[in-house]
């Protein structure tokens, strides 16, 4: 018997058991730092020269781990591994497919508190972020398993009935997939994407961020011990330039999945229309590339449930969300009231290590994300006022305070740009209307927030807020799989849906079978 899929709880922290067992965890994580980690194409070990440096951003001195990266022939062997394997791998049942994700669920619960100090080390989150992701990593497992056992049966149930015939519609897997996973989510993003193909009957080989290489190794590995062959998931670890660029290009590439920024995501996408030598399909792209998102306050919104989400969603994670929050359009009447006090609890946000559980907030991932906040920071200073933060905090990580820019000018690049850090714009809309359009003068469309009393302007915000995830009263971020499913409009991809109903399609292929009898 099969529960029904539930997602998971999120930890408490204020219960001392559970805070000790994250003590423990850390412990033995800060122990195995510095650690190298082979390549491995189709389950055998390689050695190579060059290698990836994972560092702390809490800390950027102390070393994460040392992964060996691919270059373009061993590239080129996994590809030829993956395509291979898929013959053998999209035969198994859906049944054993969906088990492999069942039980890689069960032990990743087992192990929570170790892959979540993995990210407070690897990624810089602080224990709830991490937490959440961890949770968000096996509710992805759980829902996508159930998903494909409902598609499975889905074929015979939905269609009419024909006296004389038996007809099925199979959802096949397509073929070699490439999954591209980001840094922010190096967790869950790449969990989701992964398993959702695998699940589906694909072979996929998964290219990490560089950022975040160690996470990955350890999912990757507790994949194959949950039964999915080696051959069906390969972790290849490598530049974006070098492997990720000639994994696309491929002629035995079936489909590419990638969350990421919008330049590699418009790049990929050209590359995967292109047709190569020998290739006889289609690529399929699959795209979640970033966020300009919005959250609006109308006049008669509760002030401080709108200050709270309006901080939450902007300054968790130090803003390096595609869903944070990085414009707040305030109704004129109650501008300077939200403006003070999103302001306030700015200020009273303490940023610094992530091991230290006093921090709300910690890092930012790396040098370049530091050096290009601090350049919209300055530029700031010039399109706005600044009215909280505005520089760096002290430490040895990559940490910014908690920035609160007021009076934007809706086409400043600050309220257009992308800035994926702690940065947020503050503009004043005269009605409700000029706050919709200035939410939707933006290339993206991925999340949005409304804080109203008046249910006209809700269902006004249904209608014409062009976003794929809209929240009435609640923050932006946080979308919960199989609950919220996630994706966004114009520039923010393909509004592709992950942890909804719909994702799986997007990796089989219908086939229908009609006998005559
Ligand atoms: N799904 C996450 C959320 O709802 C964001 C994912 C992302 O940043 O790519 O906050």
């Amino acid at each position: 018997m099969m529960m029904p899929y539930r997602p998971e709880a999120f930890t408490d922290f204020s219960a001392a058991a559970e805070e000790s067992r994250l003590q423990e965890a850390l412990k033995r994580v800060n122990l195995q730092l510095g650690e190298d980690y082979p390549l491995m194409i189709g389950g055998k070990t390689i050695e190579t020269k060059r290698r990836i440096v994972s560092v702390n951003p809490s800390d950027y001195k102390q070393v994460v781990g040392t992964v060996l990266m691919a270059d373009t022939p061993l590239a080129e062997q996994a590809i030829q591994t993956a395509h291979a394997a898929f013959p053998a791998w999209s035969a198994v049942s859906t049944e054993t497919r969906a088990d492999c994700l069942f039980r890689a669920a069960a032990e990743l619960r087992r192990r929570k508190h170790e892959f979540s100090a993995w990210l407070m080390v690897e990624a810089g989150k602080v224990r709830v972020e991490a937490d959440v992701e961890t949770a968000e990593a096996i509710d992805f497992l759980e829902y996508y398993g159930r998903q494909m056992l409902q598609l499975a049966q889905r074929g015979e149930r939905e269609l009419t009935g024909m006296s004389g015939e038996r007809n099925r519609l199979d959802y096949l897997g397509l073929g070699v997939g490439i999954v591209i996973a980001p840094w922010n989510f190096p967790l869950a993003i790449l969990a989701g994407m992964t398993t959702a193909a695998l699940v589906a009957g694909n072979t996929v080989i998964v290219k990490p961020s560089s950022l975040t290489p160690v996470i990955a190794v350890k999912f990757v590995e507790l994949l194959i011990q949950a039964g999915i062959p080696a051959e069906a998931v390969q972790l290849v670890p490598g530049s974006g330039r070098e492997i990720g660029d000639y994994l696309a290009a491929h002629p035995l590439t079936r489909f590419i999945s990638f969350t990421g920024s919008k330049e590699v995501g418009l790049y990929l996408h050209e590359l995967s229309s292109r047709m190569a030598p020998g290739q006889r399909w289609l690529k399929r792209f699959v795209g979640e590339l970033g966020g300009k998102d919005a959250i609006i306050v109308d006049r008669d919104a509760d002030l401080e449930q709108a200050a709270q989400g309006i901080v939450t969603s902007a300054f968790g994670f130090s803003g390096q969300k595609c869903s944070a929050c990085s414009r707040a359009i305030v109704h004129s009447d109650v501008y300077d009231a939200v403006l003070e006090r999103c302001s306030e609890l700015a200020d009273g946000l303490k940023v610094g290590n992530v091991q230290d559980f006093t921090c709300s907030t910690g890092p930012v991932i790396n040098q370049s994300a530091y050096d290009s906040i601090g350049g919209y920071i300055d530029i700031a200073r010039t399109e706005g006022r600044i009215t909280a933060g505005g520089g760096p905090a002290e430490g040895d990580g990559w940490y910014i305070r908690p920035t609160v820019v007021a009076d934007a000018d809706p086409g400043s690049r600050i309220m257009q740009e992308e800035i994926f850090g702690p940065v947020l714009a503050v503009a004043k809309a005269h009605d409700f209307e000029h706050a919709l359009r200035i939410a939707n003068d933006s290339d993206y469309g991925l999340t949005g927030s409304v804080y109203t009393r008046s249910r006209v302007h809700i269902e006004r915000a249904r209608q014409a807020f062009a976003v794929g995830n809209l929240y009435i009263n609640r923050k932006c971020t946080g979308a919960i799989v199989g609950v919220h499913p996630f994706g966004g409009f114009n520039m923010s991809g393909t509004d592709s849906k992950a942890g909804g109903p719909d994702y799986l399609l997007l990796f089989t292929q219908p086939k229908l079978t009609s006998e005559r009898l």
